[in-house]
């Protein structure tokens, strides 16, 4: 396998045969992001593609279950070479149970429904869609580039056509100054996409993203533990999407959570009152990205 730097997948594809389709990530502004500041962004070359994916079927056989597209947002590719990838994928791997890529707003909303439908049905069926924040100020500072209106649009749209949709979300974006809008923007952009799975992050610091000026110059505000925690808490008592799956247990958040949305809100609300009344949060040495 021919991977090409640092290789991101998301915590649940830690067991999937990982394939670069693309290197580094299209959009790569986010001032918080540094995953792929290292890279520039290209597509691969068919033939390498194909190469690696040939490989890990005679390295991995049926082990496999799972597939994922690498890197940042595979789906911006031409829907005709894409279709080619997961097709090759069907004929090397015709026992695989799910194909997922990430996949920006941007990605989304520049396909066709028909393209969709079709990228869909040649078997790529997971999405991962990195919102970060409902509300158009912190995106906007975070440079995201696109709007909570068009990423709403894109995750209805990726539902419509037949994908699953896991979407992410990152506690204390906002800083101190946004940290209510935050929380409540974010409440209603979920409340409208109603994704499969919902993932919270708790923001870190990685140098040399540009979010580490900020916060030397004074520009940004990172929450404590107990702030993050009221702004989680004032996120899930104000979303509305029945069946999602919640998760909040990645090795950068401050309190483990996990539960289904809405039915499992008052434990959770409950969860974090407890977290916060025992000052129990995970140490900062503990936590990574
Ligand atoms: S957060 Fe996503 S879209 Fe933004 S730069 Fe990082 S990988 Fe690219």
């Amino acid at each position: 396998m021919n991977y090409e730097g640092i290789v991101y997948r998301p915590p649940s594809e830690a067991r999937s045969l990982i394939i670069q389709a693309t290197i580094g990530c299209a959009h790569n502004t986010c001032v918080f992001c540094n995953m792929y500041r290292a890279k520039n962004f290209r597509v691969r070359e068919m033939d390498e593609i194909k190469a690696d994916i040939r490989e890990g079927a005679q390295l991995y056989g049926k082990h496999i279950e799972k597939v994922f597209l690498a890197d940042g947002d595979a789906l911006c590719m031409d829907t005709k070479d894409m279709l080619e990838i997961l097709h090759y994928i069907r004929e090397k791997l015709p026992w695989t149970e799910q194909i997922a890529a990430y996949a920006t707003t941007q990605d989304i909303l520049e396909k066709s429904n028909e393209e969709l439908k079709q990228i869909r049905e040649a078997g790529l069926e997971l999405l991962y869609i990195g919102a970060e924040s409902g509300d158009n100020e912190v995106l906007r500072r975070m440079a995201k580039g696109v709007t909570a209106e068009e990423i709403g649009e894109a995750g209805e749209k990726a539902k419509s056509c037949g994908f699953r949709t896991s979407v992410t979300l990152i506690s204390g974006l906002g800083s101190r100054e946004r940290m209510r809008e935050h929380a409540l923007e974010s409440a209603r952009l979920i409340s409208r996409m109603k994704p499969d799975y919902l993932g919270f992050l708790t923001l870190m610091l990685e140098e040399p993203a540009p979010i580490c000026r900020l916060v030397e110059r004074g520009d940004f505000l990172l929450l404590s533990p107990q702030e993050v925690m009221e702004e989680m808490a004032l996120f899930l008592s104000h979303v509305d999407s029945e069946g999602t799956v919640f998760r909040a247990n990645h090795a950068s958040n401050y309190v483990n959570l996990r539960g289904t949305l809405n039915k499992d809100r008052d434990q959770l609300l409950d969860q974090i009152h407890e977290a916060v009344k025992r000052v129990n949060y995970k140490p900062e040495y503990y936590r990574g990205l």
